[in-house]
């Protein structure tokens, strides 16, 4: 699990709320990238029906949310830039 962060003055996702805590993400959250499933994109559904490997659809929960840790260890963080098809539900 990598986590994302920590959020910058500006990111897209200031402001959202955590859909597992309902608390807005803010500047120095760190986050987590949840995966839902394929989406509505047929060919992960295929896959998805065939139990075989597709790119979920993901959401962004705090870290904390996700891990119970309120900071990631080092060697797991990532710029949030990196972090693909984030999804707020
Ligand atoms: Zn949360």
């Amino acid at each position: 699990m990598t986590a994302y962060g920590p959020l910058l003055n500006g990111d897209a996702l200031i402001g959202l709320h955590c859909p597992a805590c309902h608390v807005p993400f803010t500047i120095r959250d760190w986050l987590a990238q949840v995966p839902i499933g394929p989406g509505g994109d047929p060919a992960a559904r295929a896959a998805a029906r065939m139990d075989a490997v597709f790119r979920p659809v993901t959401v962004a929960v705090h870290w904390s949310c996700h891990t119970g840790h309120n900071n990631p260890p080092a060697d797991r963080v990532a710029n949030v830039s990196n972090a693909r098809n984030w999804w707020q539900i």
